[in-house]
């Protein structure tokens, strides 16, 4: 792994841990084993899966520790993820970073500490496997070559947690993912008072490529939308798989304005898709589109998908290929009622 770390760049770092959707989920038994199997083979009486967020780290899995998560700026992780090797501290008070952390002179009283970093497959830090003891101590190159084996582990768990949630046909999100994705993000947007939109979007007549063509023709249509979509939107808008072939894309930090040029690109790529069937004849590819804007902190996933849907049944009803917009009446989005 070693020459493939991006050092320095937090924004991909962040955007690389959010894609692991794992911050505050609950206890999984995969990162329990390895926390055990840890503690337990090099007798450290404190091991943690650590993921280091904007401004905490936020433990995973932990045995020996009992709090979920610390602020970043003593986290011992916020150093280790900093650097591409891991991180050996033997004795915390003789080390000038920590000697004045209060996890040092405090009650917790670390002593010595390993952090190996979990780099995902492009190459960000996003947290570490580490181990602490409240005496100083050495670590010997086995157990450092241990902890590595451990960390691999954990980032190919973190990886498998994706593709679970992943529809198999596109590799966008699956619905119960994407939807559990927006509530988490309407509570980020509630935090900051962001502003968020969803669309939703079919394929129109999508049935008679099926039945003129067959179902893996219309599988190959379902990809190449998915793909022109794909090279349409940010890298903080997500695209999930709602229905057979309809999807949903959400727009994080995004006004409606921006949401309906967004969904209009995308209309227009689909559109452009010069796709053929199996004796060459050109492939007429389009889809309608029901954009939402969450006019309310208060509002579901579903309620949100609900106004989306009824937007994208007026685009059917109204010729299809086409983009509309759920009718809200509120002050949140002035000029949408
Ligand atoms: P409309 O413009 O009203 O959306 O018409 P439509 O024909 O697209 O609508 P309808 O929902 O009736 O048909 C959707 C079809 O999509 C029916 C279903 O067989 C097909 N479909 C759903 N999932 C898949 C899939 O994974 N692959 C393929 N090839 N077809 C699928
Ligand atoms: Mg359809
Ligand atoms: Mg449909």
């Amino acid at each position: 792994m070693l020459g493939k770390v991006k050092l320095g760049d937090e924004t991909g770092r962040l955007e690389a841990l959010r894609r692991y959707q794992v911050l505050d989920t609950d206890i999984e038994r995969p990162f329990e084993t390895v926390v055990s199997l840890v503690e337990d083979i090099l007798e450290v009486p404190i091991c943690a899966v650590s993921l280091v967020d904007a401004d905490r780290q936020w433990f995973k899995a932990q045995r020996g520790l009992d709090v979920c998560e610390t602020a970043r700026d003593i986290a011992f992780c916020h150093y280790a993820i900093q650097q591409e090797e891991p991180m050996v501290v033997t004795d915390a008070t003789q080390d000038p970073r920590f000697s004045a952390n209060p996890l040092v002179t405090g009650e917790a009283h670390l002593r010595a500490y390993v952090g190996i970093p979990l780099v995902s497959p492009d190459g960000y830090q996003v947290g570490t496997l580490c181990v602490m003891d409240t005496r100083p101590r050495e670590f010997s190159a086995r157990d450092l070559k241990i902890l590595g084996k451990f960390a691999q582990l954990v980032v190919d768990e973190l990886e498998l947690r994706i593709q679970a949630g992943s529809d198999q046909l596109t590799g966008v999100m699956a619905r119960h993912n994407w939807v559990s994705m927006v509530k988490e993000e309407i509570q980020r947007a509630a935090r900051n008072a962001n502003l968020l939109c969803i669309a939703l979007f079919d394929i129109d007549r999508f049935k008679r490529i099926n039945d003129a063509y067959g179902h893996p023709v219309g599988d190959v249509v379902i990809r190449s939308v998915i793909a022109a979509c794909q090279t349409e939107l940010r890298a903080g808008s997500k695209l999930g798989r709602i229905g057979g072939e309809e999807f949903a894309i959400l727009f994080t930090e995004c006004a409606l304005d921006q949401a309906v040029v967004a969904a209009e690109r995308c209309r227009r790529a689909i559109e452009r898709l010069a796709l053929t069937g199996p004796d060459g004849e050109y492939l007429e590819i389009t889809a309608s589109f029901g954009v939402a804007p969450l006019f309310s902190y208060a509002l579901s996933p579903e309620e949100l998908i609900e106004l989306a849907d009824r937007a994208l049944y007026q685009a059917k009803s109204g010729g299809r290929n086409r983009v509309e917009v759920g009718q809200v009446i509120n002050t949140f989005y002035p000029g949408t009622a």
